[in-house]
């Protein structure tokens, strides 16, 4: 899907009438993100600030594509993708520029966003486990660890390990347990596939609420998208799974975030930063957050009843920024246990 706001034809027409595009108070953003509820948080802006918002709404790949095709002439200031994973791709294609702000600084958690400024995340999603309640007994499976032990044969469905999100979660293992143990993990678990990896996380909430698998690994929101979706048979599904947030003993759940960085060569730096600075506040937290069922970074800024309803957990408190380090090794890691 590709929705694209204005830029060329504003400045036209602001040319015609003889004012230079100069004067004219602008932002340009890519933004992987297409919500509802992102309108209100675009449109609070320029009433708060005058400075006009335009969008180019992509996959997080086109867009990365895009901006390395357009090169130092790109129009675009800011770069909203998700996965601390993909903002390391984009830092690596040297699209970033560093950016001093106390207020980001202040308002973000410090490992929830680049320790050099290249970017910072807005909201957090929780990797998390599922089971079939019919299937699996409360406390039976507690940790990433779990769904490597050999009693779950054939019981766990997961999506492929290119996907982004299993290779920020090897990121994050190799880092705490080491590429040895990590191996020998991403091996137990390849044992005890249900099926080979197909579809992405939705698709692996669907088969464990229909039996196919016992167990099931997914990003919380997709699981909060079935308990509040509108489709019966979407909430009965749900109502079958029951949520574990992983390693509360030990290491605490594997987060990501949803995040924004000011590219490199951005017409409209000092725009860009106020409309960052703005993402942390109270209102465009929760704006930002709820758009997915994420979590805002600014913990108080939570308003989303169904998702306080599954209440608080320990997250693992390292920085994202690992992610990307780790992501070339996790990638052969994955490789090498044939997890496909
Ligand atoms: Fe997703």
């Amino acid at each position: 899907m590709l929705k694209q706001v204005g830029f060329a034809g504003l400045t036209l027409a602001f040319a015609a009438i003889g004012i230079s595009a100069a004067a004219q108070q602008e932002v340009n953003i890519y933004s992987a993100r297409h919500y509802q509820t992102d309108e209100a948080l675009y449109t609070n802006f320029t009433k708060a600030t005058g400075i006009q918002i335009n969008r180019i709404e992509e996959t997080d790949d086109k867009l990365l594509d895009r901006l390395k095709a357009e090169g130092p002439n790109s129009p675009a200031d800011i770069l909203i993708v998700v996965d601390a994973g993909r903002l390391w791709r984009a830092e690596q294609a040297g699209l970033l520029q560093p950016i001093k702000s106390k207020v980001l600084e202040e308002r973000i958690p410090a490992n929830l966003r680049h320790p050099e400024g290249q970017w910072f995340g807005f909201s957090t999603r929780a990797r998390a486990i599922f089971y079939n309640k019919d299937l699996v007994k409360a406390g039976e499976i507690k940790s990433y660890e779990d769904l490597a032990d050999p009693k779950w044969k054939g019981k766990i469905c997961i999506r492929s390990s290119s996907n982004m999100y299993n290779l920020s979660l090897m990121s994050a293992l190799i880092d705490r347990l080491g590429e040895e143990k990590a191996e020998a993990w991403a091996k137990g678990v390849v044992a005890n596939f249900a099926r080979e990896p197909k579809g992405g996380d939705s698709d692996q909430l669907l088969a464990a609420s229909t039996g196919e698998c016992a167990i099931a690994l997914s990003n919380h929101y997709y699981y909060m998208r079935m308990v509040r979706s509108e489709k019966p048979e979407e909430k009965a599904a749900a109502a079958k799974l029951q949520i574990v947030w992983p390693n509360q003993d030990t290491i605490g759940t594997h987060t990501n975030i949803s995040g924004a960085g000011i590219l490199k060569n951005a017409p409209h730096k000092e725009n860009a930063i106020k409309f960052l600075e703005y993402l942390a506040s109270d209102a465009a937290q929760a704006y930002f957050a709820n758009g997915n069922n994420e979590f805002p970074v600014v913990a108080k800024a939570l308003n989303n009843p169904e998702l306080k309803a599954l209440g608080t957990f320990k997250a693992d408190p390292v920085n994202v920024a690992v992610y990307g380090k780790n992501q070339p090794a996790a990638q052969k890691l994955y490789d090498r246990a044939g997890w496909k």
